[in-house]
């Protein structure tokens, strides 16, 4: 057994044998460890379903990924995985799920997912076992299907021995050391007792370059190991076999075998299993699991079966599959599932640590070990996925997530995995944790709130007790109107947004200056002043979006996306500390909780502060002259000291006004008090998103992200070639794969996009939204998205599947409200 590899990999259920596939495919040399036998976590017990049906565009390139890969395991390991390519049927009882699996199609159109629509009559035709009268239709995948978990994660465990890994069972990994080169990991040879696993007196380490840990429902313990958090905690996950069904057993005779069944109104899937049914629900009520450790006495093992609880989806089924009803249980599966917040797993560098990757927390496992496998060597051997794995990031949790959260939030993704997933969808549980001051005072006007890394930030406004839960929709929801006013509100009048959820870091000290020249793309402002610049990877894509203040020759105010508070700060961070030697000391401070934001926009915005500014010329502090765009002042509002950086992300006049935390609620009843005579009206993200995209900025996470650089983005004007910056070779050897651009789309009358559609010239599929919303200055549909480069260019015909039909979409010029920021320059 070696004592040393370049990679080691923690784990060896279906997502650990892929990545050490994948791993030792690349050609590293790589070594797996198991504590028990492999497949004895949650590999063993699933159902082997291999769902494409996927609402995100990371997720859907994985289990893309996985389903093609699977295919080709046979040939190379000569193991035969068990894959069955049966399809899979998803039905609709209702035309809002009907509106589900259209928005979903044009994300699969996007990613290359074959998909068919069915009618009712059309899959009583083909399935006579299946009740369709009150069906509205179905979305029928005929490239899924199931596979056998053991069997597929023996193949590319097979697979991985091939290209040299180097596989050890038994083994548990009881600590890890870094050196500042390696890690250093303990282990210890577990042996069997009386059916029990316990560890032996024999005890080791192996050292490493790089270790991923894939340890599935032994997160937390991983966690603790390593001293960091991670949100993966099991919840309860059952599935019941039935006995032969005489009449599937005789339909069968002439017949293929049924796709997999899915009624997502009923919350359950069904395949056939040896003549019977397999039934698993994702019922109300599955408690998490394991919330701190699972105790050495659990492996392979099972949870008793609790019938009451999904005695519901039971019956359901029976009503689906009328032939169902009379048939015995023969057998039940209750296991932990391993969740994450918002179900999607952790996938990437661990915060803090260096040379350590997380593959955790896996719900759909089996489907995304393949993909994942693939996407994670790709960023650990190149740098970098092809695909922006941003979503699965381990880092979108801070360190305000506790277990409890996770616990609760993961109990709650489970039973939302089949509800109506609205693009306009916030989940309840845990809420609120993390408030503004404000928060109280904002409510109080009708704030509806969506949640961003955990902060309450208001969505929009409307009257009290108005429901948003009832207002969502595929379309136009019933908030719609509410944002239309807002957005009319910031182009007409004047509007406050809170945006206290920002990301803020300060950066200072004797290396910050030659540091973040080196970090970011952009020329570095003068002091007072402000740019707008990004971080790159070491593929040139775009790693983070910054709005840069500086405040004084070697300090600088960072502001970025609220989402992504740990995510940068980690990157920012270890970048510091790489070119510590380089360029000096760097003292960097994640303040995104000493500060509160308040973005105040529109042409009457100037008025409005004009009313509170303290200063010895109060009518000129704020004219073009001493306040001009992209700068900023210390101003005091009122007896609030602000740092007012003038930008505003809606594109139009305005500022916003960073203020110490603890005055927020004074300046708040400053500005609505003085707001009063100039008709201030509370605005929400989802006008402000509508907004920015009139004036074309981009957005973190949606026009911006690991899979494009500042130049695809086109944005060349931010990016300062005649110096050098991290990543600047590989962007510029990259060159225009394809080109951002903004559209603006005669759409269908009650909807508009979401940011995922497919866009196309003529029949053929040329790129896809990242952006979409209602345009309130065209009065129609507006998107932004990337086509390839040559399309990207003003006055362009393009259309836009939404609702599985062909819309007309016109590309605009940059900026197709206010191209030459004569708004937002105004003087006064
Ligand atoms: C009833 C049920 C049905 C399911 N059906 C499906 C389905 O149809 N399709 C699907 O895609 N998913 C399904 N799943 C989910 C799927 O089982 C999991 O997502 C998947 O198995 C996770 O794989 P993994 O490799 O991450 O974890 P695991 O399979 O749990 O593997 C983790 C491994 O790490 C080992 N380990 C942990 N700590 C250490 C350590 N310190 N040292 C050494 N080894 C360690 C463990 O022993 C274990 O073998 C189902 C789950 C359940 C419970």
């Amino acid at each position: 057994m070696k004592t040393h590899v370049k990679s080691l990999v923690v784990g060896g259920g279906a997502v650990g044998a892929s990545i050490a596939y994948h791993l030792a495919k690349a050609g590293w040399d790589t070594m797996l460890l198991e504590r028990d036998e492999l497949t004895s976590g949650s590999t063993w017990h699933a159902a082997g379903l291999l769902p494409l049906f996927n609402m995100g565009y990371a997720t859907s390139h994985i289990h893309d990924y996985s389903v093609k890969f699977y295919k080709t395991l046979e040939a190379e390991t000569g193991l035969n995985a068990g894959f069955y390519v049966v399809g899979n049927l998803r039905m609709a009882q209702t035309q809002a799920r009907m509106d589900e699996y259209m928005v979903y199609a044009t994300t699969a159109e996007s990613v290359g997912i074959p998909y068919e629509w069915m009618t009712p009559a059309q899959i009583k035709d083909r399935w006579p076992l299946v009740r369709t009268e009150d069906l509205q239709g179905a979305i029928y995948h005929p490239t899924d299907g199931y596979i056998n978990p053991a069997d597929v994660t023996q193949a590319m465990a097979k697979g991985a021995r091939q290209f040299g890994a180097e596989i050890v069972r038994r083994v548990q990994v009881d600590g890890y050391r870094w050196t500042g080169a390696e890690w250093v990991v303990s282990c210890t040879r577990m042996v069997e007792k009386g059916g029990n696993l316990v560890p032996s007196e024999e005890q080791f380490e192996i050292t490493a370059e790089h270790v991923v840990t894939a340890t599935g429902n032994h997160a937390q313990r991983t966690a603790r190991l390593l001293g960091i958090k991670i949100p993966a905690i099991p919840v309860e996950h059952q599935y019941i076999v039935t006995e032969p069904d005489p009449m599937l057993v005789e339909y069968r005779k002439n017949h293929p075998e049924h796709p997999v069944l899915r009624d997502a109104d009923a919350k359950w899937y069904v395949r056939e299993e040896r003549g019977g049914w397999i039934l698993g629900p994702y019922e109300r009520n599955a408690p998490a699991c394991f919330e701190y450790d699972v105790p050495q006495s659990f492996r392979a093992d099972l949870f008793p079966l609790d019938l009451d609880r999904i005695e519901e989806e039971y019956m359901s089924m029976i009503h689906r599959i009328p032939s169902s009803e009379t048939v015995g249980l023969k057998d039940d599966y209750n296991g932990p599932i391993c969740y994450t917040p918002d179900g999607n797993p952790l996938v990437g560098p661990a915060p803090g640590l260096r040379n350590m990757w997380l593959a955790e927390g896996f719900s759909f496992g089996i489907t995304a070990a393949g993909g994942t496998g693939h996407y994670l060597a790709q960023m650990m051997v190149q740098g970098e996925a092809e695909i922006d794995m941003a979503a699965l990031d381990p880092k979108r949790y801070g360190s305000w997530m506790t277990t409890e959260y996770a616990a609760r939030k993961n109990e709650e993704c489970y039973e939302h995995v089949y509800v109506l997933h609205h693009p306009d969808e916030e989940r309840e549980a845990c809420r609120p944790l993390r408030t503004a001051p404000c928060y109280d005072r904002v409510k109080a006007q009708g704030a509806q709130f969506g949640c961003v890394n955990g902060w309450e930030r208001p969505n929009y406004y409307a009257p009290q007790g108005f429901d948003d839960h009832a207002a969502r929709s595929f379309r136009r929801g019933g908030w719609w109107q509410y944002a239309v006013d807002e957005a009319k509100a910031i182009r007409e009048g004047v509007g406050m947004i809170d945006a206290t959820a920002f990301t803020k870091h300060l950066v200072r000290g004797p290396g910050a200056t030659a540091f973040l020249d080196w970090f970011t793309c952009n020329k570095l402002p003068k002091v007072g002043r402000i740019n707008l610049t990004y971080a790159l990877t070491q593929t040139g894509t775009t790693r983070t979006e910054y709005t840069i203040v500086r405040l004084a020759q070697d300090e600088y105010y960072l502001i970025s996306a609220g989402a992504w508070t740990a995510y940068d700060g980690d990157y920012l961070r270890k970048a510091a500390e790489d070119k510590l030697a380089e360029f000096g000391w760097i003292d960097i401070h994640d303040v995104t909780t000493q500060w509160g934001v308040f973005a105040v926009a529109g042409p009457k915005s100037r008025d409005l502060l004009g009313r509170l500014v303290k200063d010895a010329d109060p009518a000129t502090v704020l004219s073009n002259k001493r306040f001009p765009w992209l700068s900023m002042r210390n101003i005091e509002l009122g007896m609030c000291p602000v740092r007012a950086v003038r930008v505003a992300y809606t594109g139009e006049l305005g500022w916003e006004l960073h203020h110490p935390i603890e005055m927020q609620n004074y300046l708040f009843d400053q500005l609505m008090a003085a707001g009063a005579d100039v008709g201030l009206k509370l605005v929400g993200a989802r006008a402000q998103n509508w907004l920015r995209q009139e004036k074309s900025y981009r957005a973190f996470g949606n026009e911006l992200g690991r899979d494009a650089t500042p130049l695809e983005a086109d944005l060349p004007r931010f990016v300062d070639m005649s110096k050098d910056f991290h990543g600047k070779t590989a962007m510029d050897q990259t060159g225009i794969r394809a080109k951002c651009c903004t559209l603006l789309i005669d759409g269908p009358a009650d909807a508009d996009p979401w940011g995922r559609e497919a866009l196309y010239e003529g029949d053929t599929k040329v790129g896809r939204l990242t952006s979409g919303g209602y345009s309130v200055v065209f009065g129609k549909s507006i998107g932004m998205g990337y086509v390839r480069p040559d399309l990207a260019v003003e006055g362009q015909k393009l259309k836009v599947r939404m609702f599985n039909q062909l819309w007309d979409a016109t590309v605009t010029a940059d900026s197709p409200y206010d191209p030459t920021n004569q708004n937002i320059r105004a003087d006064g």
